[in-house]
């Protein structure tokens, strides 16, 4: 097998584009690919400050490499959930590559600790509002971030959702007909309100494999394992079966993922209508004023069930 730019021996083949890369041209598909969603999506440009999500993992870290290697000016948040060693292992990895690689580009890692702020780690939180652990998570993390990014006046917010990530959620929305889901999924969700950061995935043209191997050719220090939350989860199996599919028929999740934005660019018009329909909608939260379309944003009102339980528990 051998490299199609250099032809010297490759390292990585891409079925579903018929190729195959040596490192120095596969980090360069890669670099070109995220600037290739960047400027499609027009996600950010070169003067924007970006909050990236950062969680330990391959995906996360990769996006923060790539955007400092092209030249833009960004930043992370890691929060830790306090999930046992699991959390201590992944803010480590995060740690590391903040004060090696992130650190020759100036850049910044903050640190947001859910049993500092929240009183509590995530399953015990989980417990006391009888919700799954991963629901809890993600609405903790989803707040966080939107604040952390708001209140420390960055311009837009990128994570580390790949092709598989996005045509696995994509799958779940169809298989269960989510339109309002349906409506929401894209690469690039603009600020609909005065309070809410736009949100950026500028790896979404990347598919899960590609990104592990830029990781590893890049020496990116990550952590291997699934969160031990996620275990079971649908979207895992929705992963499994796309590979599956993707096996048998390269191309197809990009086909699956791609096709669908370009359906959505065309309907586009209907589509901005929505968010005015939204932002008529949405409100300051009463507890701590970030829009809402409730009387309470679903942090906050999480937040004092979890504390009506917990002193029932305690009795105090
Ligand atoms: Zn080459
Ligand atoms: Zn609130």
């Amino acid at each position: 097998m051998r490299c199609i730019k250099c032809h010297t021996k490759a390292v990585i083949g891409l079925p579903r584009h018929n190729a195959a890369f040596c490192n120095p041209c596969f980090t360069e598909f890669v670099h070109d690919q995220v600037a290739r969603a960047i400027k499609a999506e027009r996600m950010f440009g070169k003067q924007d400050r970006i909050l990236v999500a950062v969680s330990g993992g391959k995906d996360s870290l990769a996006l923060w490499d790539i955007l400092l290697k092209l030249g833009y000016r960004a930043d992370a948040l890691y929060v830790n959930l306090g999930i046992g060693s699991y959390s201590e292992r992944s803010q480590q990895k995060v740690q590391t590559f903040a004060d090696t690689v992130a650190a020759t580009y100036g850049a910044t890692l903050h640190i947001h600790k859910v049993e500092q702020e929240e009183g509590a780690g995530i399953r015990e939180l989980a417990d006391l509002v009888h919700r799954p652990t991963c629901s809890t998570c993600g609405t903790i993390k989803r707040y966080q971030f939107n604040r952390a990014a708001i209140e420390r006046e960055y311009d837009v917010m990128a994570t580390g959702h790949n092709l598989d990530d996005e045509a696995a959620r994509l799958l779940g929305n169809v298989l269960h007909w989510q339109d309002d889901y349906l409506d929401k999924q894209g690469p690039s969700l603009p600020a609909s309100v005065e309070g809410f950061a736009k949100k950026v995935k500028p790896l979404y043209r990347l598919a899960e494999r590609e990104v592990a191997a830029y990781a590893v050719l890049n020496k990116i220090d990550y952590i291997v394992e699934e969160c031990p939350m996620a275990k079971g989860s649908k979207m895992l199996l929705y992963k499994d079966v796309l590979n599956r599919l993707e096996t048998e028929s390269p191309g197809t999740k990009q086909r699956f993922y791609w096709g669908f934005l370009e359906r959505q660019a065309k309907e586009r018009p209907a589509a901005s209508s929505m968010t005015e329909k939204d932002r008529a909608s949405l409100h300051p939260c009463a507890a701590c004023g970030q829009p809402t379309t409730a009387e309470m944003c679903s942090y906050c009102k999480m937040m004092a069930r979890a504390k009506v339980s917990h002193s029932r528990t305690t009795g105090s």
